[in-house]
């Protein structure tokens, strides 16, 4: 069954699920002209030098995208894929099986693979992170400016998991709208708040495609990262 929507197919299952902010932007995610595909890396955790889960996963189905800060300010980009190991040694050492997120951007708007994202999340604070996509942006978002190369990493990370999981673009939240925290600080939320990361997020639904940058190809990107290249 489809109905017909300013001359464009879409399915009937499309329609109920896809919010009508994201219609727009979904009928013409496959139109040439509206923006070319585009392919993120994600690298691996052995990669970055993740160590193997301490304790058992929760399993969840993500239903929900929340974004993060590191909360520790972040100058030195070279230094993200070292803050990442302390990082997880810091959450497994409070007895969380792994570091507590599941996507982890750095500032230069390289991602890492935190979590499985078919585990639940865990946090300090006073929300339950079950179904929750945890998306973090390494740095202090009080103190420091979000910089393009994050934010667009993000946006793309966002877009991604908004169209891999049905979630409408209106529903991404800071962490703030759920815990009594500053997180995701000032800088990084007003991008939220006035409906920045709405707009780039809806303009790019069904256009990222995700791959995995893993053994040799995953630690030749992370020892650019390291020597300050990438
Ligand atoms: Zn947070």
């Amino acid at each position: 069954m489809s109905d017909d929507i300013a001359g464009r197919k879409i399915t009937r299952r499309q329609l109920l699920w896809t919010p009508p902010a994201a219609l727009g932007a979904a009928l013409l995610a496959d139109a040439p002209a509206y923006g070319a595909g585009r392919t993120i890396a994600r690298i691996c955790r052995s990669s970055w030098g993740g160590k193997p889960a301490t304790g058992a996963y929760v399993p969840h189905q993500i239903s929900r995208i929340t974004v993060h800060h590191s909360a520790v300010v972040l100058r030195d980009n070279r230094k993200a894929p070292a803050q990442l190991r302390s990082f997880q040694a810091d959450h497994q050492s409070r007895g969380w099986p792994d570091i507590a997120y599941h996507m982890l951007i750095d500032r230069r708007g390289n991602l890492y693979l935190g979590r499985p994202l078919s585990a639940a999340g865990d946090t300090n604070t006073s929300y339950d992170p079950t179904g929750h996509l945890l998306v973090l942006a390494l740095g202090n978002f009080q103190v420091q400016e979000i910089p393009e190369a994050q934010l667009n990493m993000t946006v793309n990370v966002l877009a991604w998991a908004c169209t891999r999981y049905r979630i409408a673009p209106s529903a991404i939240r800071g962490h703030r709208a759920y815990a009594n925290t500053l997180c995701p600080g000032d800088r990084f939320q007003r991008y939220i708040t006035d409906g920045t990361v709405e707009r780039r997020v809806t303009g790019r639904l069904g256009t990222v495609t995700l791959k995995n940058l893993c053994g040799d190809a995953g630690r030749r990107r992370v020892r650019q990262i390291v020597n300050g290249t990438h």
